[in-house]
């Protein structure tokens, strides 16, 4: 059974409230989803495995833990990136692969047009970021694209989920644990979630579209 959390703190409840409102300007947008982001991170890694060992301090020896891997964070581009900051200033070693897909508007399929993926993640924890579960297309993919290189331990992180991408998800990758800020009502027919905040990666970069130009080569 997929395993879903969902983070509930006043903290982040308020800077929610800040986000969903259509009226916040981008750069106070792209600040607020890095902090949440934060608070995200701090949830989706508290599982991370940890050794013991000691340190001198000036004081005396003190038993401590440390984390025994490195894990890896994929942001999926372009709207991922926001969260990735946030994610850092948790675990700020963390390997940063980095997936790029955008939404065909048409169909909605997950269209991939970037990949820069460690070779082997069989030993890695990998954490997977988008602000939006919204179909799961494009998580579902990413999920998939990290698991031929040998993912198994898998968490999606994002700020709002749709029921219907949470379905989604569940039925491509049973084992994902899901860490989100909220989930919503439901998609809408152009596959936005209901009421959502709209388009993360517009509201946060400025941009009117997230479909790839074409350019000279
Ligand atoms: N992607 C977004 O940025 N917003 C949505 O509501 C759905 C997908």
């Amino acid at each position: 059974m997929i395993d879903v959390s969902v983070v509930v703190h006043p903290a982040v409840a308020d800077r929610l409230a800040l986000i969903r409102d259509s009226t916040t300007p981008s750069a106070l947008f792209r600040r607020t989803v890095e902090e949440i982001g934060g608070f995200l991170a701090y949830e989706a890694t508290s599982l991370l495995r940890t050794s013991e060992s000691e340190v001198q301090t000036p004081v005396g020896l003190a038993r401590v833990a440390r984390l025994t891997s490195r894990p890896v964070v994929a942001p999926i581009l372009r709207a991922g990136l926001g969260l990735l900051p946030g994610f850092l200033s948790v675990i700020d070693d963390a390997v940063v692969a980095h997936l790029g897909f955008y939404r065909d508007p048409q169909t909605l399929a997950a269209v991939p047009y970037y990949a820069n993926v460690p070779d082997d993640l069989s030993q890695r924890d990998v954490f997977v970021l988008d602000p939006m579960l919204a179909t799961g297309h494009s998580g579902s993919a990413a999920l998939r694209a990290l698991a031929s290189r040998g993912a198994a331990g898998m968490t999606f992180v994002c700020l709002i989920a749709a029921p219907e991408g949470i379905t989604f998800l569940r039925k491509g990758h049973p084992s994902v644990r899901i860490v989100t800020a909220a989930i919503d009502e439901r998609l809408n027919e152009h596959g936005y979630i209901v009421p959502g905040l709209g388009d993360a990666g517009d509201r946060m970069f400025g941009s009117t579209s997230s479909v790839p130009v074409a350019l000279p080569s």
